[in-house]
């Protein structure tokens, strides 16, 4: 006869232990890094299968951790003869219970104790949301360029509602806006522990009014916003148009300002350049203080990575670094991305990390975006296998000449005022090559181009920028315009 199989509860239970007694022989990080999401999927007679989210955790734990793990089963139940592995992507899915968050088991009591509910009942209002504890504000890494904006952020979780409210912050995609607003959440809730900090998205913001319109809830969704000690409001230039969200918003806004409560935002532009936005509320943004978040530079980005590395227990020489951080030059979510894939494939293939390997990530990873970038790689570039090329040479209308010949029209046509959809595209392109190649601001390629406002400028480089990903068309054109240019 043999025993019933033990149930889901039991097995998780079970699972626990072991962690419980793994732990101690195991470096922290390391810990979370490998068992995270873990448990035991099914036991059969004497035979337990383990189950991990990842290959990289199924290869690493089954290499690395087999004795420890049969060992730990077989103080806890001597029956226990045999294990087995597997990995189930479905572990990863936040409403998958039967892997162990590993940080939960760890910090469990601690961290529930932090956890603060942005607003206290979430069965009344849909805005409710956490404050990421991913966004510490010690962890924002302020180079020269930024540490404006991160002083204002610490003054301001100091004594909210003080002398920057409301504070605007604005910049490009990827350079920390959002880690900001969180990171000043947090920090004030740690001064201030009873401060009720509500944070949303425009974009959440405009669907609870809707939503509440809807349900005849407009009065209770008031009271909550109202109620708020700091609202922060992320990427604001998403309200666009939607009259009635935007009224409310700006009756919440005034009132919350007259109380001295502390108002957040950021936004992808200043705000005189919010178009679809009513003038009283980007007066009311601008009324605070208003401050640019900047790329970082080199030796930031560095620190950036170094930090990362460190946070994960991880050493990883500066030489291993630099390439990323070279080539990785706008978007820190990028960076970051980049140095998760050199440690995926250093960890899974069980390899030393190299110059060469980051370089090889960064090429392959990036190779759409390099094909235009190659221009930035300096001359004395270290890194074999990349060629280097001057940009002195380069100007705007060397630019506007060589995307005119190439679409074989006149220089003018892009330069002057015709919408026609064959000229846009072009001109487009010259926006694009001339922020890439030279370096230029959106103000100052927007003047070139019949005096053009700089967001168009901007929105130019974005779309292309999305189009390279997107359009082998426009990719291959952009190659042999680059080609022609001599870069
Ligand atoms: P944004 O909201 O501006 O698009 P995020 O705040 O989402 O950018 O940042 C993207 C990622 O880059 C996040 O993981 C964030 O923690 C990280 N990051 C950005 N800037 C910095 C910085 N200066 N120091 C540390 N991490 C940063
Ligand atoms: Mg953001």
């Amino acid at each position: 006869m043999t025993a019933a199989a033990p149930q889901d509860s039991e097995l998780k239970e079970l699972w626990k232990k072991v962690l419980t007694r793994l732990q101690p022989t195991i470096g922290k990080n390391h810990f979370i890094t490998w068992f995270n999401k873990s448990c035991i999927l099914n036991a059969n007679a004497a035979v337990y299968k383990i189950g991990f989210p990842s290959t990289y955790a199924y290869n690493w734990v089954r290499d690395k951790y087999h004795i420890k793990i049969l060992q730990a089963l077989q103080e806890i139940d001597s029956q226990i003869k045999e294990i087995e592995y597997e990995v189930d992507g479905g572990l990863m899915n936040p409403d998958d219970i039967r892997g162990i968050d590993i940080k939960e088991f760890l910090f469990g009591a601690e961290k529930r104790s932090r956890q603060i509910l942005v607003n206290q009942d979430k069965t009344e209002c849909l805005c409710a949301r956490t404050l990421n504890h991913k966004y510490p504000l010690n962890n924002f890494i302020a180079g020269k360029d930024n540490r404006l904006v991160h002083s204002a952020c610490m003054a301001i979780a100091n004594n909210p509602g003080g002398i920057y409210n409301p504070l605007y912050i604005y910049g490009g995609v990827g350079l920390g806006k959002t880690h900001l607003l969180h990171g000043t959440g947090l920090e004030i809730l740690k001064n201030f522990p009873d401060k009720n900090v509500i944070y949303v998205t425009s974009e959440q913001f405009v669907n609870d009014i809707v939503g509440a319109i809807r349900n005849q809830k407009v009065t209770s969704l008031k009271e909550k916003y109202r109620k708020a000690d700091c609202l922060i409001v992320d990427d604001v230039q998403f309200f666009g148009k939607k009259e009635a969200s935007q009224m409310e918003f700006f009756h919440t806004i005034n009132d919350l300002y007259e109380s001295n409560k502390q108002i957040l935002l950021t936004s992808d532009r200043p705000p005189a350049e919010l178009d679809d936005l009513d003038n009283r509320l980007k007066s009311r943004f601008a009324m605070g203080m208003v401050v640019e978040v900047l790329p970082s530079d080199f030796e930031t980005r560095m620190a950036i990575l170094q930090n990362r590395c460190a946070e994960l227990g991880l050493v990883v020489s500066n030489d291993v670094l630099e390439p990323i951080a070279q080539y990785i030059e706008t978007n820190i979510r990028e960076l970051l991305g980049a140095l998760n894939q050199l440690i995926g494939q250093v960890q899974f293939n069980n390899i030393q990390p190299t110059a060469q390997l980051s370089l090889r990530i960064v090429q392959k990873f990036y190779s759409r975006d390099l094909m235009i970038k190659t221009a930035h790689i300096p001359t004395q570039n270290v890194y074999q296998g990349v060629s280097a090329v001057p940009t002195q040479t380069l100007s705007p209308d060397r630019i506007i000449q060589a995307v005119s010949e190439f679409y074989k029209m006149k220089p003018e046509d892009l330069t002057g005022d015709c919408r026609k959809k064959e000229i846009v595209v072009p001109r487009q392109i010259c926006m694009y090559l001339m922020r890439i190649l030279l370096d230029q601001s959106f103000a100052r390629i927007g003047e070139g181009f019949s005096n053009r406002n700089h967001t168009t400028a901007m929105h130019a480089c974005e779309k292309i920028e999305n189009e390279i990903k997107t359009n082998y068309r426009v990719a291959r054109d952009l190659n042999s315009i680059k080609i022609a240019l001599g870069v």
